[in-house]
């Protein structure tokens, strides 16, 4: 069950878009607060013209590690950035219109409120080389890269395979976490 003392407020979204909170009641969900849109900056801006936004912090943490990757030959981009707890009942809303059941886009789209891109922090990386963002990226030499270098960017994958949350495995799906001085001595 998703932190219970938010579970009513995920409930009463669930409601909204008509699907029954049973079948996310199995599942131990984290909860994800929305960052403030007035405190994201942009990160990236993709081909379409859409300005993905972050957090300051997670995006100049960004933008320090895709030019580092440039140098080392690995072009990365942004898939997706922040999301409201609106576009992401946007983004649910379209699976149910093709018919999709809940218990099925559930495992790869987190539910409103469980979105770890509600904190402005989390991001979908791509290269070019990589047609859409699967578990095919897993095989990129991209993905090689972040896995040996994102920490040191403060960027850890947050869904290996097998994770706690019931998600699939995110190659693709990083986040950045603030380094705490207290933890970074003695290295
Ligand atoms: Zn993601």
């Amino acid at each position: 069950m998703p932190a219970v003392e938010n579970f009513p407020q995920i409930r009463q979204w669930l409601e909204e878009m008509g699907i029954d909170s049973e079948v996310i009641a199995h599942r131990t969900l984290p909860f994800f607060k929305e960052a403030e849109r007035t405190l994201l900056v942009t990160a990236e801006t993709n081909a379409e013209g859409k300005a993905l936004l972050l957090l300051p912090e997670a995006a100049n943490a960004w933008r320090r590690m895709h030019q580092c990757a440039k140098t080392a030959g690995i072009d990365l981009y942004l898939v997706s950035a922040w999301r409201s707890v609106e576009y992401q009942m946007s983004l649910i809303k379209k699976k149910q219109q093709l018919g999709v059941p809940p218990e099925e886009f559930f495992s790869y789209l987190a539910p409103p409120g469980c979105s770890e891109h509600h904190t402005g922090r989390a991001i979908d990386i791509n290269t070019p080389e990589c047609d859409e963002v699967s578990g095919v990226f897993g095989d990129t030499p991209a993905f090689a890269w972040l896995r040996e270098h994102a920490h040191q960017f403060g960027f850890e994958m947050s869904f290996p395979p097998d994770n706690p949350w019931g998600f699939i495995y995110e190659p693709w799906h990083w986040c950045w976490h603030p380094v705490n001085p207290a933890n970074k001595s003695g290295k």
